[in-house]
């Protein structure tokens, strides 16, 4: 069993990167990826715990982007975290985000939530704040009545005190990826786009702009999800990849592995991955 998708608290997840390849033994795992977002910054550390386990501790990395009008996540497996050009990339989207904050910052204080970002980065283990860290505030101040509530009246998607990135493109990930020696890898699309929605048309668009494979399986798929989207890749010549997107304690119930209890990503994947990384 192998698990090629999951956070550290570098970015949104709850666990150490040490903690990550610790646990990641513990389960029994051949392989365990980390694809925190947005960063490599947990990956010196996570890397440097291979001497102390089995399993093979595999560098990634996860970005976002907008692609027919709605929101995707690519991750980059396989990414060299000392690749100068990727982390100048990374350092420019910290930027992006510092200044998207603040415009929230205004945005809210307007709405007549007078919140400051000192208060949002005190909930957050690192710099890289996030509307989680956004929401967590709201509630401690008691302008939501819960997380949910934040994102509902506030900060959601479309609310009045959310501020959207300027979104990369597909090709432009798939890029990024493949030039710190990455594979470019769809991260659970059956999470990305409403039920019914043609994959079949997309996926071979999304294959054209450089994306080598795709989240098959994913700790939270059904087993109808799961056999639909390993038969696509199948059908596409893609490579059925798959994690569990483990959080820790800010994803409750999804464990390193085996997801929701039932995942269990083929150890064969990893040599479909390896044969691309030179391709
Ligand atoms: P950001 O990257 O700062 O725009 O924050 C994105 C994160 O906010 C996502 O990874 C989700 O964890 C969270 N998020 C976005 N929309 C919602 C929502 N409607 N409800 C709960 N969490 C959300
Ligand atoms: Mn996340
Ligand atoms: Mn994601
Ligand atoms: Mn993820």
């Amino acid at each position: 069993m192998i698990d090629l998708h999951c956070h550290s608290l570098f970015s949104d997840g709850t666990d150490a990167p040490e903690t990550l390849a610790t646990l990641a033994e513990a389960a029994g795992l051949v392989a365990l990826a980390l694809t925190d977002h947005d960063t490599l910054g947990g990956l010196p550390r996570f890397l440097a715990s291979q001497s102390q386990v089995k399993t093979r501790l595999i560098p990634g990395i996860e970005l976002s982007c907008r692609f027919l009008a709605m929101e995707f996540h690519v991750l980059g497996l396989f990414v060299d975290p000392a690749d100068a050009r990727l982390q100048d990339r990374m350092e420019g989207l910290r930027k992006r985000r510092e200044e998207r904050n603040l415009g929230m910052i205004d945005r809210l204080c307007a709405l007549g939530v007078p919140i400051t970002l000192q208060e949002v980065a005190a909930l957050a283990p690192t710099p890289l704040l996030s509307r989680v860290h956004f929401a967590k505030a709201l509630v401690q101040r008691g302008a939501a009545g819960s997380r949910q509530d934040a994102f509902a009246r506030l900060i959601g998607d479309g609310r009045p005190g959310h501020v959207p990135f300027q979104p990369l493109s597909i090709g432009e990930i798939a890029r990024w990826s493949r030039e710190a020696g990455g594979v470019p890898i769809l991260a659970h699309p059956g999470r990305s786009a409403p039920r019914g929605f043609c994959w079949e048309e997309a996926m071979r668009d999304l294959q054209q702009q450089g994306i080598a494979g795709f989240e098959a399986y994913y700790g939270d798929y059904g087993p109808t999800e799961q056999a639909y989207f390993v038969g696509l890749a199948h059908r596409l010549g893609m490579v059925p990849c798959g994690g569990s997107d483990y959080h820790g304690a800010n994803k409750p119930g999804l464990a390193l592995g085996t997801g929701r209890g039932t995942l269990n990503v083929p150890d064969t994947t990893l040599a479909a991955l390896e044969a691309l990384r030179w391709e």
